[in-house]
């Protein structure tokens, strides 16, 4: 029987051991941090997490389906996703398949498999597996643009907020309007002395309740064709939150959800009671000054960037994973059409894919890995499949933005339908 590897105790190589592990695959984790829950965490020192952060996807569509949370709440927050994260490993026997406080520092391809080296409290350990779970997140290496001119005052990625102390009474100004920059700048209200938000582009609120009910639970079943999807909640959102542009914000020139959705309307709110204010992009940085595009200019104490992350695979070489671009290209987001031995759990981002996404990506690189080790011929079948036919289509039909973040991007319904499809095709018996 081989020996696996996954590196990452997060909810993509928790999903990824237990999916191993109940089809009896062996599974060694490494995790640098000192337990399990990846970046809901706040303690893990790669954690991106902040105090006041909550799931942006409602419970019922995010947690795993075989097991579902303790917590009633629609939305729960850090530490109670940490809770879950501990039951959830407790539970399923994963917490003894890992290594924590152990880093992996380098992969090595040997005789058909990985050497993986680790840095851990015993020093450091070479070890060779058949094959890697590459499983280390996706939101932990800021992306940290370069402007024109120098700022004096204080700079941080967003990456580095943990609490409002950080804001208060200072004149912040955040550059950027994800889902985190929003849960700050409502931080930022409270706590700040003024707040700013500088946005190159217009974007999509959405509503965390819809007819009283957590939004995304809407329209569950038979997905929309992206046209009338976007159609119908662009009238919905229109009715529900008006048009961001009143409050400042540019109008998006792209249609709701070829870029990820904000799920926040507190912001809207507090820019309707003049708590904040929209800015342009910026021109440049001098002194504590920041000039913007349309010539005007504002002093600050505090520029937060949330401008995003990017992909990090620092202890293997690019070549490896098949990098094209901002992201490795890998079929379904997990294979490299080399099949190497290596495999990605985690490299998704979407609109409600939730952690049962990522479990049921998971399910098939087990389902993969059994075949390997119980059926080559079948195993053989899927990688002829890989490397022999066009990849299906996970955009769901959306014209998705040409942007770095978005390289990875799937449509929930389309990836889901995919991974379920190449699974029952993997296990079909000769
Ligand atoms: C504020 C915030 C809100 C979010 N809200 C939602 C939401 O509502 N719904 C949703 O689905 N997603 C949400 N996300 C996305 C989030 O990334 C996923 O929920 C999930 O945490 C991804 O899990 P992961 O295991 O892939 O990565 P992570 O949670 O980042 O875990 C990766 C793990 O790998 C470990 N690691 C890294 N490098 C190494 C190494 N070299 N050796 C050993 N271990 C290593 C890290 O310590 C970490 O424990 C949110 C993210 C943030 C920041």
């Amino acid at each position: 029987m081989n020996r696996y590897a996954v590196i990452g105790a997060g909810p993509s190589g928790l999903a990824a051991a237990r999916a191993l592990h109940t089809r009896g695959i062996t599974v060694d984790g490494y995790e640098a941090s000192h337990g399990v829950g990846g970046l809901w965490d706040i303690t893990n020192p790669r954690s991106t997490m902040y105090e006041s952060a909550h799931l942006i996807s409602s419970r019922t569509t995010t947690e795993f389906a075989e097991f579902p949370m303790r917590s009633r709440v629609d939305y729960p927050g850090h530490r109670v996703l940490k809770e879950y994260f501990d039951d959830y490993a407790e539970h399923f026997g994963l917490v003894e398949l890992f290594r924590f406080d152990t880093r992996v520092t380098r992969l090595e391809p040997r005789d058909g498999g990985w050497d993986l080296t680790s840095a851990g409290p015993t020093g450091n350990e070479t070890r060779w597996y058949a094959g890697v779970v590459l499983a280390n997140g996706t939101l932990a290496e800021p992306n940290v643009p370069t402007f024109a001119g120098e700022f004096s005052g204080e700079l941080l990625h967003t990456s580095a907020y943990k609490s409002p102390e950080q804001l208060k009474d200072k004149r912040v100004l955040l550059i950027g309007a994800g889902n985190s920059g929003c849960d700050i700048a409502v931080d930022a209200v409270h706590h700040a002395s003024s707040i700013d938000m500088s946005v190159r582009r217009g974007y999509y609120f959405v509503p965390r309740y819809l007819f009283g009910r957590p939004s995304d639970t809407l329209n569950q079943g038979r997905p929309l064709p992206a046209r009338i999807k976007q159609a119908v909640d662009s009238r919905v959102l229109r009715a529900f939150t008006g048009d961001p542009v009143r409050f400042g914000f540019p109008r998006p020139d792209y249609r709701i959800y070829e870029s990820h959705p904000i799920v926040n309307t507190l912001i809207l709110n507090h820019l309707g009671q003049g708590d904040l204010r929209i800015r342009p992009d910026i021109a440049r940085f001098e002194g504590t000054t920041v000039h913007f595009r349309d010539g005007s200019a504002d002093d600050y104490d505090l520029v937060l960037l949330a401008t995003g992350y990017t992909l990090d695979y620092p202890f293997v070489d690019r070549e490896h994973l098949h990098w094209r671009g901002a992201s490795p290209r890998l079929f379904l987001n997990v294979f490299p059409a080399s099949f190497n031995g290596l495999y990605v759990m985690g490299m998704i981002e979407a609109s409600g894919i939730g952690w049962q996404g990522r479990y049921e990506q998971a399910e098939l690189l087990a389902a993969y890995l059994s075949a390997v080790e119980e059926d080559p011929a079948r195993a053989a079948r899927f990688r002829e499949r890989v490397t022999g036919a066009p990849w299906p289509d996970v955009t769901g039909g959306y014209r998705y933005l040409g942007l770095d973040r978005m390289a990875y991007y799937v449509n929930k319904d389309a990836y889901r339908g995919a991974v379920r499809r190449e699974k029952s095709a993997l296990e079909v018996s000769a």
